[in-house]
């Protein structure tokens, strides 16, 4: 655990914060090892730390972990954990590597098992990282992640026209999502703009599955496209991109008791899911 403060630690190294990279360096021991125990690990688990920064959670995830995959793309911090901070902890390795491009699935085969992840997010990928583990849940057991309020509320949102969209729709059809708790500004050097909030994420076997996975995505896409439309106007509308036409798109939606004047943003999960899979079905006997 680095015992010199955030701000003296990067003046020390010769560092200014980087903003186009989201550092904002926790301050307080405490809050790392909250976020650390809310994680739930055991011995036998490996975790992928998204943005070690100056290693704020690293040391408290050896403690916990078997091996710690500490990923950092600032080539200057990166080498800092490597040289100064991680020579003793055994099972940290340290990759100067962009998250967004990491191997989830290759390093789960190599744990032998899916993998814990972790990260005080660097705000401006927070939606394509979101993405990516939604894209990779199934090399995942389970995720622990400070994001910004505004994504955090989106994740977790109901159906409605506010905050609901696509993020709500998928992060929900394959995660169970749970707020954790939130931090203030005041909480990071330097604090950023936005409130923090802490959620928990664990893959669940959703009920209804999505027959198919794809179509679900670009169902979701589409009725989401255009946000004031009605489902007359999108889903109806673009039923060739499913391979049906807009009469057969229409029959099934009345017979699964979904009115054509509502909005994509009414769906719920359950409704998209049921959607896709008539959609699924309906174009396995034509
Ligand atoms: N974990 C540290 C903490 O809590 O104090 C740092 C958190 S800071 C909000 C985000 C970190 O992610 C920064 O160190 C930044 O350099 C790093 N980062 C930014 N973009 C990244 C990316 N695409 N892949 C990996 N790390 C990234």
């Amino acid at each position: 655990m680095p015992c010199e403060s955030p701000k003296t630690l990067l003046h020390r190294l010769g560092l200014r914060p980087k903003k186009a990279l989201g550092q904002h360096f926790l301050l307080h021991p405490h809050q790392a090892r909250r976020i650390v125990a809310a994680l739930h690990l055991t011995g036998e688990d490996t975790v992928v730390e998204i943005g070690a920064g100056l290693g704020a959670l690293t040391s408290w995830l050896a403690l916990a972990a078997r091996r710690v995959i500490a990923l950092e793309r600032d080539p200057e911090l990166a080498r800092f954990l490597k040289e100064e901070l991680l020579v003793e902890p055994p099972g940290v390795e340290v990759i100067c590597q962009d998250v967004l491009k990491f191997d989830f699935p290759g390093a789960a085969r190599d744990a032998g098992r899916p993998l814990s992840v972790v990260g005080n997010l660097p705000y401006q990928i927070t939606s394509p990282l979101l993405f990516t583990l939604i894209r990779e849940s199934a090399a995942i057991s389970q995720a622990v992640l400070m994001m910004q309020q505004e994504v955090g509320t989106r994740l977790l949102a109901s159906p409605g026209p506010k905050d609901y969209g696509i993020l709500s729709v998928l992060g929900q059809y394959y995660f169970r999502v749970t707020r954790l708790f939130a931090l203030s500004p005041g909480n990071f050097y330097p604090p950023p703009q936005v409130d923090s909030v802490v959620l928990r994420l664990v893959p669940e076997t959703p009920a209804p599955a999505a027959l198919d996975q794809a179509l679900l995505h670009r169902l979701v896409k589409t009725a989401f496209g255009h946000r004031r439309k009605t489902l007359n106007n999108t889903l109806v509308s673009g039923a060739a991109a499913f391979g049906l036409t807009p009469e057969a798109m229409r029959v099934l939606l009345a017979q699964l008791g979904i009115d054509l004047r509502r909005r994509g943003e009414t769906l719920s999960v359950a409704e998209f899911v049921e959607i896709s899979n008539q959609v699924a079905r309906l174009r396995g006997v034509m």
